[in-house]
C-alpha cells in the first residue's frame, strides 16, 4: 500500500494515524461488537464519543465556558444562512468584510435571504492580494455582527490581525468568522469572537460536519421564521442531536482532536510545523523567477499556497510529472486555475520536501 502525498484544498489529507486507528476500529468498535457507523446515536457509547470530541476541542482551542460547541451538517456553506437567521434580529443589518471568492459566497447568501447587508471593508480594489488595513473596516450603525473569512481557500489570502468589530458610536458588535480552512492551525483566542464556523473537511475530519462555536449571549436572537434545525440555541439544547447527526464524522474528527493532542502535543506545536511547512514552500516560489504568488507577504495563507508557472503552456505537464512523482491534487481551484497546494495540519512536512524538490526538478528540466 503506498500512501501518496496530497494537496488537495478539501475534501484534505487526514493523519495517517488517525485513518489507521479508525481501520482497526472500524468493524469491532472496543469490543461492542459493531461499528460506529452502526450505533444509535442515542446510545452511551456514541454520547460517551461525542462528548469526548467536543472536550478535546475545547482544551485544544481553551474554548471558554459561555460558549457552546456545535456539532451539525450542511458543511460551512450551511452557515452562511444560518448565520443571520442566528444573528440578525429585527432591523439590525449584517456588515461583511470581501476579502475573495468564500466571503462574496457569504454575502450573497445574506442579500439573498435578507435584502440590505453592508459592505464594511473590500480587498477587491487590489485584486484580493491583501486584506484590508484594521482601520479600512467601517461597520454601518445598525450592524447586528460583522462577518469575515479568516483565510480565502482559493486566492490563499490570510488575515494576520482579528478585526475589530465596533460600531460608529463605539459600541461593540459580535464579530463572525468563517474559519473552515484555518482552525486548528494555531492557537486562536475565541473569547474576540461571537460566532466561529468551519466546515470539517479541511483541518477537522471528513465531510459531512460543520462545528460551530457561538457565544451564550447571542443565542437568544435568532428569528422565528429560521429552519428549525438552523437554530443555535435548540442545537445546543440538543447535545447537537435534534436529528440524527454525522455520527461517523463526529467520531473521525474527534479521533484528529486527540491526535493533535497526543501526537503533536496541541496547537502551538501544530503552529510551529505549519510555519515550517509554508516558509519552505513560499521560499521556493520566491526565490525562483518561473514560480510565482502574487499575495502581499504578510497575508499570505500558510494552509493554502496558490502559485503559477512562468509559462502556463507548461500547466498540464507540471500537473502530470506532479502525479506521477506521488503528488496529488495541486491544481488550482476551477475558478482560478493555476496551481495550488493546501498545507493542512495533516500534510507532513515531508510532503512540502518532496514537492519543493519536484519543483526545483521541473524548472531545471523545462524553465
Ligand atoms: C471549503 C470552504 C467553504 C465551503 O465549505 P462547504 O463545507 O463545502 O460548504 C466555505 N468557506 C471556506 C473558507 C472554505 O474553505
Amino acid at each position: 500500500m503506498t500512501r501518496h502525498h496530497n494537496f488537495c484544498a478539501g475534501p484534505a489529507a487526514l493523519p495517517t494515524a488517525v485513518l489507521e486507528r479508525a481501520q482497526r476500529e472500524m468493524l469491532d468498535f472496543r469490543g461492542r461488537g459493531l461499528s460506529v457507523m452502526e450505533m444509535s446515536h442515542r446510545s452511551p457509547e456514541y454520547v460517551a464519543i461525542a462528548e469526548k470530541a467536543e472536550a478535546d476541542l475545547r482544551e485544544l482551542l481553551a474554548i471558554p465556558a459561555n460558549y457552546k460547541v456545535l456539532f451539525t451538517q450542511g458543511g460551512a456553506t450551511q452557515q452562511f444562512a444560518a448565520v443571520p437567521f442566528n444573528l440578525l434580529g429585527p432591523g439590525g443589518r449584517a456588515s461583511f468584510v470581501n476579502t475573495g471568492i468564500w466571503s462574496k459566497k457569504a454575502i450573497a447568501e445574506a442579500r439573498h435571504l435578507f435584502g440590505d447587508i453592508h459592505m464594511a471593508a473590500s480587498s477587491e480594489a487590489n485584486g484580493h492580494t491583501a486584506v484590508p488595513r484594521p482601520e479600512e473596516i467601517l461597520l454601518a450603525k445598525d450592524t447586528a455582527y460583522l462577518h469575515y473569512t479568516a483565510n480565502e481557500t482559493i486566492g490563499g489570502l490570510a488575515f494576520d490581525y482579528i478585526p475589530e468589530a465596533v460600531r460608529p458610536d463605539g459600541s461593540e458588535a459580535p464579530l463572525v468568522c468563517d474559519l473552515s480552512s484555518t482552525i486548528l492551525s494555531a492557537p486562536l483566542d475565541v473569547s474576540r469572537f461571537g460566532v466561529i464556523y468551519a466546515g470539517a473537511q479541511k483541518n477537522i475530519g471528513p465531510a459531512g460536519l460543520v462545528v460551530v462555536i457561538v457565544r451564550d449571549d447571542l443565542l437568544d436572537r435568532a428569528r422565528d421564521d429560521m429552519p428549525s434545525l438552523f437554530g443555535y440555541q435548540a442545537l445546543a439544547e440538543a447535545g447537537s442531536m435534534i436529528n440524527t447527526p454525522a455520527t461517523y464524522s463526529w467520531y473521525l474528527a474527534g479521533l484528529v482532536f486527540e491526535w493533535l493532542k497526543e501526537d503533536v502535543g496541541g496547537l502551538a506545536a501544530m503552529e510551529a510545523i505549519n510555519a515550517r511547512k509554508a516558509a519552505k514552500l513560499y521560499a521556493a516560489i520566491d526565490e525562483s523567477d518561473f514560480y510565482a504568488n502574487p499575495i502581499a507577504v504578510a497575508n499570505r495563507s500558510r494552509m493554502n499556497v496558490p502559485f503559477v508557472l512562468a509559462d502556463d503552456r507548461l500547466d498540464k505537464a507540471f500537473l502530470a510529472e506532479a502525479e506521477q512523482a506521488g503528488l496529488l491534487n495541486l491544481q488550482g481551484h476551477r475558478s482560478v486555475g493555476g496551481m495550488r497546494a493546501s498545507l493542512y495540519n495533516a500534510v507532513p512536512e515531508a510532503a512540502v520536501d518532496a514537492l519543493v524538490d519536484f519543483m526545483s526538478d521541473f524548472e531545471k528540466r523545462r524553465g
